[in-house]
């Protein structure tokens, strides 16, 4: 029977979440659960001075908010070192690794001479250490190491390039590539899916794999994610840690939507996923070898469409973070119902909605004058005279009407607006009733307002058309 799948997703806790980290530990999660595997979270934390507690608990917090919950408890590497210390012994014992005392002075020479003689910058120890001063390195042997990437085929390496590998700071203290082979071998790990930028480690992790006689698990390295300039995705071109986007109103379906596109599609014209299906379609097969440009422009349009397809009750409660006043929930789901359609994020639901939290609404007169395109002959401009007239009719015709729904509003209004233009009466009480170029229909709006607030914002607005 073959090995269960086991897959693990091991970021350092010495920054926010990055969304490469992010779509890294999504497509190791589709992985694990398409194959009925498990997934695992391991903290890289070997690094002391740079990982700190609060990026623990925010790549905790995000990966659980994502819904890319890991099986089991979760791994500490700090935790560790005993296992580490074991291997370390081993290995220096063996021989196979040795304690070097180049200076970073020496080191840095060094590697400049051989930059200028065009080879590899490489380090072969011929000092080995016998007062244990200095790092742990690893004796590289000089041989072609092959192994067959899941995504991008046979890749061969020749490891003289890489001189001693530095694999402890001392025998307690692993470097990354060797904390990562000791981990991966010691949980189990059948399948290793990360960042096209670590591929220049495996052929070092496998040599340290052959040494400790591990078996090597097999290798999948995902395409870098890319700036607009193509670049590789840094902040210089914008938010990168997954709480950003979480903090701007994205939400977690649209987010691992997002993410799964960048270096993967299944092969059709479907864009919208949820993550169930996601776990359907994804296979490794068909991720790309090619680099994946990150666009903003995308993610918003995938956000808007889970902001449609999500639950009204659940959207409401998402969007309440956003509004300041302590609302009624009914109040603010027809709010939210109104706005659902036009948002692209949560947090822009505040900006657009201000008019329905306050009566005191702050808008030019000049607001009030429909202004189509002018067409030759057509259309005469209406001036603040005409408004006012159209808002007293509208003001007449409203007091008289008992069942204040937007169908029925509908159904008395647009008799009159077909008569009188409908620009000519929609427009100045639109306007009136959200100070607003952009909005929801005024039927929509008086809806969620009722007759007394609706009354009271056409008078103010008969006020201001009359205004000298
Ligand atoms: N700690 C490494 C990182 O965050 C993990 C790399 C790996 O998956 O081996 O990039």
């Amino acid at each position: 029977m073959d090995k269960e799948i086991k897959v693990r997703i091991a970021p350092s806790p010495t920054g926010l979440f990055h969304i490469g980290t992010a779509r890294t530990a999504l497509f190791n999660y589709l992985f694990a659960k398409k194959n009925k595997g498990k997934f695992i979270l391991r903290i890289e934390d070997t690094d002391i001075e740079r990982s700190k507690k609060e990026y623990q608990d925010d790549i905790i917090g995000n990966l659980k908010w994502l819904g890319l919950e890991w099986d089991g408890d979760f791994f500490k590497q700090s935790e560790r070192i005993e296992t580490y210390k074991k291997h370390i012994k081993k290995l220096l014992e063996s021989g196979e690794a040795f304690w070097c005392d180049h200076t970073q002075e020496e080191l840095e020479k060094e590697r400049k001479e051989q930059i200028k003689r065009k080879e590899a910058p490489r380090h072969v120890c011929e000092r080995r250490s016998k007062a244990k001063k200095g790092i742990i390195r690893f004796h590289c042997p000089e041989k072609t190491i092959v192994f067959n990437d899941l995504i991008r085929g046979e890749l061969k390496f020749d490891t003289s390039l890489f001189g001693d590998i530095s694999v402890a700071k001392d025998e307690n203290t692993p470097l990354y590539n060797l904390a990562v082979v000791i981990d991966d071998a010691d949980m189990e790990i059948s399948h290793v899916i990360r960042g096209e930028d670590h591929i220049s480690n495996t052929p070092k992790q496998i040599l340290l794999m052959e040494a400790l006689r591990f078996k090597t698990p097999q290798f999948a390295h995902l395409p870098l994610i890319l700036g607009s300039d193509k670049s590789k995705l840094s902040k210089r071109h914008g938010a990168v840690s997954v709480n950003q986007y979480r903090k701007e109103g994205y939400l977690s379906e649209a987010i691992n939507n997002f993410m799964a596109l960048l270096g993967w599609n299944p092969g059709t014209e479907k864009e919208i996923f949820s993550l169930d299906e996601l776990i359907k379609e994804f296979s490794l097969e068909k991720v790309h070898k090619g680099g994946a440009v990150f666009n903003l422009e995308r993610l918003d349009w995938i956000n808007s469409q889970h902001i449609r397809k999500m639950d009204l009750d659940k959207l409401t409660k998402k969007c309440q973070p956003y509004f300041k006043e302590n609302n009624d929930f009914d109040y603010l789901k027809k709010i939210v119902s109104l706005e659902k359609k036009r948002i692209k994020k949560l947090s822009e639901i505040k900006e657009l909605t201000q008019f329905f939290f306050t009566d005191k609404l702050d808008y030019d007169k000049n607001l009030l004058i429909w202004n189509p395109p002018k067409q030759v002959g057509e259309v005469k401009e209406m001036s603040l005279d005409d408004v006012k007239n159209n808002l007293v009719l509208l003001k007449e015709k409203l007091e008289k009407i008992e069942e204040f729904n937007q169908k029925s509003l509908e159904s008395i209004i647009m008799p009159i607006a077909e008569e009188k233009g409908r620009g000519e009466l929609l427009w100045p009480l639109r306007t009136a009733l959200s100070g607003q170029r952009n909005s929801p229909s005024p039927f929509e709006i008086m809806d969620v307002l009722g007759k007394k607030r609706t009354l009271k914002r056409i008078k103010e607005a008969i006020k201001k058309a009359d205004e000298s």
